[in-house]
């Protein structure tokens, strides 16, 4: 494979953007190789600007799930565009995605938007702070909650990948109301609880995208709502990832356990940058102006962005049965590298929920993030790069998810099975 315009744009990249990306984990360090510079997208597939072709399995890390240059969602971008870019003043479409999206979420009867999953997050925990007046909150090892200060505790994702538990420039006063848990244990809950008097709130990610596929146990949600009633502190469901991934009425209606807060992303902007954070009215009354919590954004509720994510769930809730369809293929796609796998004698671990699905080169079921990282990142790498040259494009870290659009067939499910075959017999 010639990949001669994506190194030398690297190189070029490199010396004007530190490590030539402008998010870290597309620089490729935890996999080694060259980052492919996109030139366009189209259904299933991303090309580079050596036309390469690559049937797509990160979608954008999430948002696309009807994949590359969905009409309805194209011409709804074109169709506000030719309106105006951003106005800085409340538009009708706001309202029309906040309505759908309370239609879908049982537990969000109000809702604000802003410009990212960080910006959905570190909202909500101010809310919960302001809602609650207390101070800490807990988190949960492996789990990503965005790039804020106070969330970058042991973070996965990007910051697993690079074996920097905390950043560098994050006082360690603006961590100290930081409660740890681990995953999966609520021993380890009850531990903060003990440890603190003072808890605002619980943030989880409901099914753990960030440190490779891992849901939560449905018993152990459970546990932490009871914990979290018991010591009056909110429970925030982080959905940025699975909101609309997973299943269209959100992990509380897959795992019967309703948050008080749940943070949006991703999808909800099909492709465009929106978050969100919504839940309970009386805790949504605390924010600016109705309420003290102050909270804005400049290009917040941007009409564009709207028209996007309106489209996008407009025709997500239209087409009841896409969940199933896309959940059968990772199912299938989960499968086949299991088997491959085990004819090879290579140990793997899968799972899927709706359009995710999730592998991990490890002898053992991994529940939290303690098992995730007795993962062989070696092997992983090898697999990601011979999957990449063979025109199959992966997530480049064994901390990541992988996701299933519309645009991707049962045809090339199998193609990609065949060559995750021949790559196992090679590794
Ligand atoms: C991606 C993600 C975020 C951060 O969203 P950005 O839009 O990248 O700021 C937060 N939480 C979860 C669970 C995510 O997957």
């Amino acid at each position: 494979m010639n990949i001669e315009h994506s190194k030398q744009a690297f190189l070029k990249a490199q010396a004007l953007i530190p490590g030539g990306v402008n998010s870290p984990v597309r620089a490729f360090k935890s996999v080694g190789g060259i980052p492919r510079f996109i030139a366009s997208g189209e259904g299933a597939y991303l090309i580079d600007i050596d036309n390469n072709r690559y049937v797509d399995y990160v979608q954008s890390w999430g948002p696309l799930i009807f994949g590359h240059r969905d009409e309805s969602i194209e011409n709804a971008v074109i169709e506000a565009v030719k309106h105006g870019l951003s106005f800085g003043a409340p538009t009708e479409a706001e309202s029309d995605l906040a309505e759908l999206i309370i239609s879908i979420y049982d537990s969000i009867e109000k809702v604000r938007f802003v410009s990212s999953g960080t910006e959905a997050v570190m909202s909500a925990i101010r809310l919960a702070r302001g809602f609650t007046n207390r101070d800490d909150i807990v988190k949960f090892t492996g789990c990503y909650h965005g790039h804020s200060d106070a969330l970058l505790v042991q973070a996965g994702s990007g910051a697993a990948t690079f074996g920097t538990p905390s950043s560098p420039g994050v006082p360690a006063d603006f961590t100290k109301h930081t409660l740890l848990a681990a995953y999966n244990n609520i021993e380890s809950v009850r531990k903060c609880f003990q440890d603190s008097p003072g808890i605002a709130c619980v943030i989880i990610e409901p099914i753990a995208g960030n440190m490779g596929l891992v849901p939560a146990d449905k018993d152990f949600l459970a546990q932490l709502r009871s914990v979290c009633n018991e010591h009056g502190a909110l429970l925030i469901f982080d959905e940025v990832m699975s909101g609309f991934r997973a299943c269209l009425h959100g992990a509380e209606s897959i795992t019967g356990t309703k948050p008080d807060l749940v943070t949006l992303g991703k999808v909800i902007g099909g492709g465009m940058p929106v978050g969100a954070f919504g839940g309970r009215r009386d805790i949504m009354a605390c924010l600016s102006p109705e309420g003290g919590v102050y909270q804005a954004g400049t290009l917040s509720g941007n009409p564009v962005a709207m028209a996007a994510g309106l489209a996008s769930i407009r025709k997500l809730k239209a087409n009841g049965r896409v969940f199933s369809i896309l959940e059968d293929r990772a199912k299938r796609l989960m499968e086949g590298f299991k088997d491959a796998a085990r004819k090879h004698n290579i140990p793997l671990q899968t799972d899927v929920r709706g359009s995710m699905f999730g592998f991990f080169f490890n002898e053992n079921p991994v529940s939290n993030f303690a098992d995730a990282l007795k993962s062989d990142t070696q092997r992983f790498a090898l697999f990601h790069a011979a999957m990449l040259e063979a025109g199959f494009y992966f997530a480049c870290s064994q901390f990541e998810t992988g996701f299933i659009s519309t645009a991707i067939t049962d045809m090339m499910i199998e193609e990609t099975i065949i060559a995750a075959e021949s790559i196992f017999g090679a590794l």
